[in-house]
């Protein structure tokens, strides 16, 4: 399974996001997430738990900034920065002066850079989690599933987790976030079946994200019974969505 044991990796070169950093600022030896989805890529939650400190701010800054002033003193571009890494990033106690810390970096050496978190939105209800998920540029925020049954079969989250807490929470956003949805069924479940994906839409609808990103398992996965969805059929699923003047990336 995937793990990063650097707070800052990169830049990695990608069509898609031109020269991108990387930050975990996650424990660097395990996996840690209020979540435990069943195609989480650093494996599932027990198999991670040998380490669980975090990065704090200061060490945080001075990875950055060491990566940063060297990238810029060879002249090496930064396109983008983006929090993925071992888990949920919003978990770190020090979230909200960390994005602060970034943007200021970013300000100085990479201004055109854009700061990107990925994160399943579970604290989004927080308020020092959600202002600054506000202030990054591309606040990139998972629903996969559109009940809590659902929830618990896909996401399998680690403490209590109610989809309309999180729906009500992303209501703050006023549009301004992406919406990231994994499509994928299993003997278990289905997330486009007929009534998931009905239900999935009308929240679509109710939060009305800027852009939305639809894809499907990738990478090896800890739940060997996935079974992934192909382009075509996701562009069908979204379709209404897209009629209707959504801005949708499908990755397969
Ligand atoms: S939210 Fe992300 S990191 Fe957490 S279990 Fe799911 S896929 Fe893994």
């Amino acid at each position: 399974m995937l793990h990063f044991d650097d707070i800052v990796f990169g830049p990695i070169f990608s069509r898609r996001l031109g020269s991108s950093l990387g930050v975990n600022i996650l424990p660097s030896k395990g996996k840690l997430c209020n979540f435990d989805c069943v195609y989480c890529e650093c494996g599932w939650n027990k198999d991670g738990r040998s380490d669980n400190r975090f990065p704090s701010a200061d060490e945080v800054e001075m990875a950055l900034e060491e990566k940063m002033s060297r990238a810029s003193s060879e002249g090496v571009p930064v396109d983008s920065i983006t929090f993925s890494g071992n888990g949920e990033p919003t978990m770190n106690p020090d979230f909200p002066q960390i994005v602060e810390t970034t943007l200021r970096l970013r300000d100085r050496y990479f201004p055109k850079a854009k700061v990107s978190v990925l994160s399943n939105a579970v604290l989004v209800g927080r308020e020092s989690v959600a202002e600054a998920l506000m202030k990054v540029d591309n606040p990139i925020l998972k629903i996969d599933a559109s009940s809590d049954m659902l929830v618990q079969k896909i996401n399998r989250p680690v403490g209590t987790c109610h989809l309309k807490d999180i729906v009500e929470a992303l209501k703050r956003f006023d549009g301004n976030f992406i919406l990231q949805t994994m499509f994928l069924r299993s003997p278990e479940f289905d997330t486009a079946s007929p009534e998931a994906l009905g239900a999935w839409m009308d929240i679509v609808r109710e939060l009305r994200p800027r852009e939305i990103m639809v894809y499907t398992i990738d990478r090896e996965t800890p739940d060997k019974s996935l079974e992934k969805y192909t382009v075509e059929e996701m562009t069908a699923f979204v379709q209404p969505l897209l009629d209707e003047g959504f801005k949708i990336q499908i990755r397969g």
